[in-house]
Order: structure tokens, then sequence, then C-alpha cells
């Protein structure tokens, strides 16, 4: 059989979902490949927070459109994601890290963004539970979230398929076959060839391997993060409560469940795709919970476990088409591809259909100056 589509998409995370439905809306048939199950890459490892507080003018736009989508999704994508604006406050600790929000705090109030930097007594009121003691105030923006990044997929796949397109789980692209400098087809692990005018490399931590199929070199590297979860309690907390000091973690409490669930970055770094646990993360991370909530002692962590942040060298996202006419690449999200995904996706989308997007991205091209980095991670 001579298999076709008009896009093929490689990953089966948030971005490549996204992507492929708002390629399907555009009247696009798009197969879509996962290596194994949907949401077995980062997706479904990530913690479900959703902020639009960063340092770069360009994310912080995409990551505005994207709660925006979040907050539309339900009736978009007919089906219930979780969505919950209860925002997101980085604690400040010291006086470089409280310089440090009111200095972005300026760009991101020009974009028309709504946050501030709260009194310590503001944050108190906020949440009433938190350990008082050092805090300097915090930066706030009360319509960031959390949704639920399984259901989030689901409602972009069965739309797809909705839309005609087709989505093979457990289907590993091995091969992308180039023809005078354009994309021709794929092969996958089972041997059949799918042929497409328009590959998307949307593999998460494999980005710089499915790169190299094509002999593009592609500037990322996984990291290990861990996370856990607590059983379920009584609401205690509304937004996202972040401590960037480097024994700090991020963690919120789930709408649905009220169970809570959060990480830190590690220190050293670990590189590589692993999703082993350590537990010397559950001890620390413990701790560090207790330490900002001191009602949290008696709670139960019932489950841990770890997947990948894909880095680059400055901490924002690859989005660009390549030297191989059709073939595009979406990669290197570092910690924030669950809450970029869905405006990454329709940007993605209209960068295949028009070669233009409606938020400019050269921020994210694939041959920018990476010198620039990311404050707000
Ligand atoms: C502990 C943790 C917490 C996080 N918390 C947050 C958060 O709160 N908010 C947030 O926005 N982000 C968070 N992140 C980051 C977020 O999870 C990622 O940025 C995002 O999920 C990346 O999405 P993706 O689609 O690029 O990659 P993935 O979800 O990894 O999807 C890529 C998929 O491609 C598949 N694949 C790879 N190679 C092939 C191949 N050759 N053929 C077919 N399929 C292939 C993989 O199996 C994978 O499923 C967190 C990450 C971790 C690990």
């Amino acid at each position: 059989m001579y298999k076709t589509a008009d896009a093929i998409i490689i990953g089966g995370g948030i971005v490549g979902p996204a992507s492929g439905y708002y390629l399907a809306k555009q009247g696009m048939r798009v197969a879509l490949f996962e290596k194994e199950y949907l949401c077995s890459g980062s997706t479904g490892r990530c913690i479900g927070g959703i902020r639009q507080q960063f340092s770069s003018e360009t994310t912080i736009r995409v990551a505005m459109e994207s709660v925006n989508l979040f907050t539309k999704m339900e009736e978009e994508l007919g089906i219930g994601v979780d969505w919950y604006p209860g925002g997101y406050i980085f604690l400040a600790h010291s006086e470089e890290m409280k310089q440090n929000y009111l200095s972005v705090i300026e760009l991101q109030k020009s974009l028309g963004l709504g946050v501030e930097f709260i009194s310590p007594e503001k944050t108190m009121n906020i949440v009433p539970s938190l350990n008082p003691e050092g805090i300097l105030g915090a930066a706030y923006c009360k319509s960031d979230g959390q949704a639920n990044p399984f259901l989030v997929v689901k409602g972009y796949t069965d739309m797809i398929k909705r839309l005609e397109g087709n989505i093979f789980t457990y289907t590993r692209v091995t091969k992308i076959n180039v023809r005078h400098s354009r994309v021709v087809s794929i092969e996958t692990e089972n041997g059949d060839e799918y042929f497409a005018p328009i590959v998307l490399n949307a593999a998460g931590p494999s980005f710089k391997e499915v790169g190299t199929l094509v002999h593009i070199d592609l500037p990322t590297e996984p990291e290990r993060h861990e996370a856990l979860i607590t059983e379920g309690v009584e609401r205690i907390l509304e937004p996202m409560l972040v401590d960037y000091r480097p024994d700090g973690c991020y963690f919120n409490q789930k709408i649905d469940t009220g169970q809570f669930i959060g990480c830190y970055t590690p220190d050293p770094k670990v590189v590589g795709d692993g999703v082993d646990s350590s537990f010397e993360f559950i001890k620390e991370m413990s701790k560090r919970m207790i330490r900002l909530l001191p009602v949290l002692r008696d709670v139960r962590v019932i489950r841990q476990w770890a997947g990948s942040y894909t880095m680059t060298p400055d901490g924002n996202p690859i989005i660009d088409r390549t030297e191989i006419d059709g073939f595009y690449v979406a990669g290197g999200m570092c910690g924030h591809g669950f809450m970029l995904g869905p405006s990454l996706g329709k940007l993605v989308a209209e960068l295949i259909t028009t070669g233009k997007t409606s938020i400019p991205i050269d921020e994210f091209s694939l041959t920018r100056d990476f010198g620039r980095k990311e404050v707000m991670k």
C-alpha cells in the first residue's frame, strides 16, 4: 500500500499533537508517529504548570497566547482539561532576587501581562500557610495556572483523528528520506514507508537524535528532572509556589484532587534522558516543601518519577524550518513545553502553511545567537 499524508509529525507529547491539530484544522491530512504511547515522553511527566512570567519578549507573548488557548480549550477541543488559573508566585528571599523580578516585570507589563511585585503581607494573604521567614515579596501573576497534560494531548489527538488524520502509537520513526534537498518520506521500525512533503521533528528529548537522521545538528541536550506527588488533602494553596533559591523548589496543589505536585532543579544537573528516580530527591524535596509550607509536615508522598527537560543553550525553544525543504523542527522546550505547547503548535502550523507566524519567532530560530539567557528559569 502506498501511504501518504500532507504532513508527518514525529512525537506524541504536547508539541506534536498541538501542531498536528492546527495543521489538520487548516485542512491538512496529518500522520503522527509516537514510538511508545501518547504522553510517554516529557509531557506525561510534567507537573502541569502554566505561566507567562518570562524575561524574553517572544516567550512572554507565546505564553500569553497559550493561556488564551487554555482558557478556550474545553470549547475548542470538546474535552475538559482541568485548566485552572490559580496564578504563579515567584518568592523573593533576597534583594538580588527582588531586583531580578522587578527588572522583568517592566517588560511583562509593557506586553499587557497583569503581573505585579507584591509585598510580604500580600504574599501571606494569598498563601496564608506560607513560612514568612526571609520573604521580601513576590512576583505574582494571577492569570497563570495549571492544566492536565494527559487530557490536553487526548483533546488534540482525538481532534486530529476526527479531522481525518492518523495517530500511530508504538511506531518509531527510524529513517527520514531526502531527495534533492527535499524531504519525501519517513520509514518506521516496522519497515513501513510513509510519504509527505512536510515532516516535523517534535521528538522532545530525542529531538537531536531525530535531527541526525537528516544530518542536521540541533543544539539540545536532555537533563533529568525528578518530581513527586502527595496524597490529596484540603485545598490550602491557590498558585504555583516558586522558590528559586539554590535549595528551593516549586509546587502547586492540583485543582481536581488536592494533591501537591512539584520538583526542583537539580544541582549539579543530571545530563541524559534517564528517567530513574532517586531517594535523595524524595528526601530533599520533602524538606524543601515543608520549609515553605510547614503544614505539609504530615502529608504523605504517594509517588515519585523523573523525566527530561530538553535544554537549549539559552533556555528558549527552537522552532524553525531547515535547510532541507519541508523539514521543520519544534523542540528544545526546556522546562516550559507544556505551557508553551498550544501556542507553539499554532505557530508551527502557521509557519508550515503560510511561511509566516502571527507572533514573530526569530528569537526561536535555529541559527540564532544562543548567548542571551532566560532569567525566569
Ligand atoms: C518533572 C518535570 C516537570 C515539568 N513541569 C513542567 C510544567 O509544570 N510546565 C511546563 O510547561 N513544562 C514542564 N515540564 C517540561 C515539559 O514536560 C516539556 O517541555 C514538554 O513536555 C516537552 O514536550 P514535547 O512534545 O517537546 O516532548 P515530549 O513530551 O517528550 O514528546 C516527544 C515524543 O516523541 C517521541 N519520540 C521520540 N523519538 C521518536 C521517534 N524516532 N519516533 C516516534 N516518536 C518519537 C517520544 O516518545 C515522546 O513521547 C516538566 C518536565 C519534567 C520532566
